[in-house]
């Protein structure tokens, strides 16, 4: 039976704070606070006690899933590796104030000075920007800086080429900054299809973008041939590097011949996210595009960090301070703990456990293409569908076994997709319970389908109407 889902707790009386008494007279605040402004009635508060209100919290965390609880296979946007230190020191310095002046927070532009360091050792990349605070803002920064280049260059270009295994905030960030796009097909190993890629440049384009890996998991083979194709046009190459997990210490962008990555350090560098936040997406560029960065940049000058706004060619401010300096903190814990030996290992785990998965469900759902993955692998359940069951039913009986869904019909390019990132945190035994169950949904599909269509059948809530949901929007009770 489903449990109530909300419970009123409050009771009269009840009380689960301690609150110093008053030390100044009531008289004085009366002089203090205008009369219009005082309370002339005690506010509704819930009334519980402490223990009531940590179990209230407690069962509302356990009514949703997450990566405490078990497996989030939700791929390419999962959350990936998350050492609970990070948020330690991050909340460490939580206190700190974006209006500190610069001699006061010298060790918190250290932060952010090594932090863009790092990530420039990683990527291959000349200077980074913090500044964005998500990999879709990053993306948008990123076209900007691509203006700003082919601008000052008298350059006219109009047109950007997006793969269509590309992410979807690829195409909307182009879009935003003005260009058009002009999508390059896939060819049937799930790459960029060369030829349909030769026959779109021409003089108006003014870089390719690439999800890379891209969002079948792939890495693109022919890298060193489509840089060379965009640069003969003065193009810039851009990578979308949110899921770096497959790459680190093993390759870098800047070799392939980008000229522009982002990162998404609330994926690839910890930060736990969902329900859209915080994030930081930075920028990195090779140097002849250093000078467009977003000011104020971080700099180290005689031995003293400071923030410099006088920068000519900077397209701007794209962030109020100079990022979402928990998430920046986040990120520079975890590299500093893992080392560059740490970082390789997490690529390394990252991408043996996806393969893992993939041979050993191939066999039962349909691989949309059958070769090596990077950190992620798409399935089909075309087969399951052919028996009167979907991906979207697969993926709510997923739920009756304590795991999140994959990421569903995505990429579009295949159908009734399942795309599966487990990620480098999850060991042996959690893999092959995955395992299990998704053979135990494929049996179920053949023998018993219905007990897959009316799935879930554990979770405080079952099937909700999405249109209903959708078109009656209440985000409150
Ligand atoms: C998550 C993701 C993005 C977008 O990042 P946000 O921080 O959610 O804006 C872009 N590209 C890829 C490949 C992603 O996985």
């Amino acid at each position: 039976m489903r449990t109530k889902l909300i419970v009123e707790k409050s009771t009269s009386g009840q009380i689960g704070t301690s609150i110093p008494e008053l030390d100044v007279q009531e008289r004085e605040l009366g002089n203090l606070i205008p009369e219009k402004y005082l309370r002339s009635e005690p506010p509704r508060l819930p009334e519980v006690s402490e223990p009531e209100i940590v179990r209230h919290y407690v069962a509302l965390s356990t009514r949703n899933h997450h990566v405490d609880k078990d497996l989030y296979p939700l791929g390419s946007c999962t959350m990936k590796y998350n050492p609970k230190i990070n948020d330690w020191t991050a909340s460490a310095l939580a206190d700190t104030h974006p209006y500190q002046p610069e001699e006061l927070s010298q060790g918190l532009l250290g932060v952010y000075f090594e932090l863009e360091q790092q990530l420039c050792a990683i990527t291959g990349m000349s200077a980074f920007t913090l500044q964005p605070a998500a990999g879709s803002q990053g993306e948008l920064v990123g076209v900007l800086l691509m203006r700003k280049y082919h601008e000052l260059k008298g350059n006219s270009k109009d047109t950007i080429l997006i793969p269509t295994a590309a992410h979807g905030t690829n195409p909307a960030s182009v879009a935003m900054a003005g260009y058009k796009v002009v999508e390059v097909k896939s060819n049937a190993e799930g790459l960029v299809d060369l030829a349909d890629f030769e026959a779109k440049i021409t003089d108006h384009v003014a870089g390719f973008m690439l999800t890379n890996p891209n969002t079948l998991g792939l890495f693109e083979e022919h890298i060193f041939k489509i840089s060379e194709l965009i640069h003969a046009v003065d193009g810039l190459m851009y990578m979308d590097g949110a899921n770096m997990n497959a790459m680190l210490g093993i390759a870098r962008p800047a070799d392939m011949g980008f000229d522009i990555t982002h990162l998404n350090l609330h994926k690839t560098f910890s930060t736990p996210h969902g329900g859209g936040g915080p994030g930081a997406g930075p920028i990195g560029v090779i140097d002849k595009l250093v000078d467009y960065l977003p000011k104020p940049r971080v700099e180290k000058v005689d031995g003293k960090y400071l923030l410099n706004h006088e920068l000519a060619n900077s397209i701007g401010r794209v962030h109020g301070f100079y990022g979402n300096f928990g998430v920046l903190v986040r990120a520079w814990t975890y590299i500093r703990m893992l080392g560059p030996d740490g970082l390789r290992h997490i690529s390394e785990t990252a991408i043996s456990n996806a393969n893992y998965l993939m041979h050993k469900l191939k066999d039962v759902f349909e691989l949309a293409y059958d070769r090596s993955c990077m950190h992620e692998f798409v399935l089909s359940a075309q087969i399951q569908k052919e028996q009167g069951v979907n991906a979207l039913h697969i993926a709510k009986r997923l739920l009756d076994f304590g795991f999140h869904s994959p990421t569903m019909y995505f990429p579009l390019i295949v159908k009734e997709a399942l795309m599966i990132e487990p990620t480098e945190s999850e060991n042996l035994e959690t893999l092959d319970r995955f395992i299990d169950v998704m053979k135990q949904i494929a049996e179920e599909v053949e023998h018993n389908p219905e007990l897959v269509l009316s799935a879930p059948h554990t979770t405080p809530v079952g099937r909700v109407d999405e249109t209903y949901a959708n078109r009656n929007l209440n985000v409150h009770w």
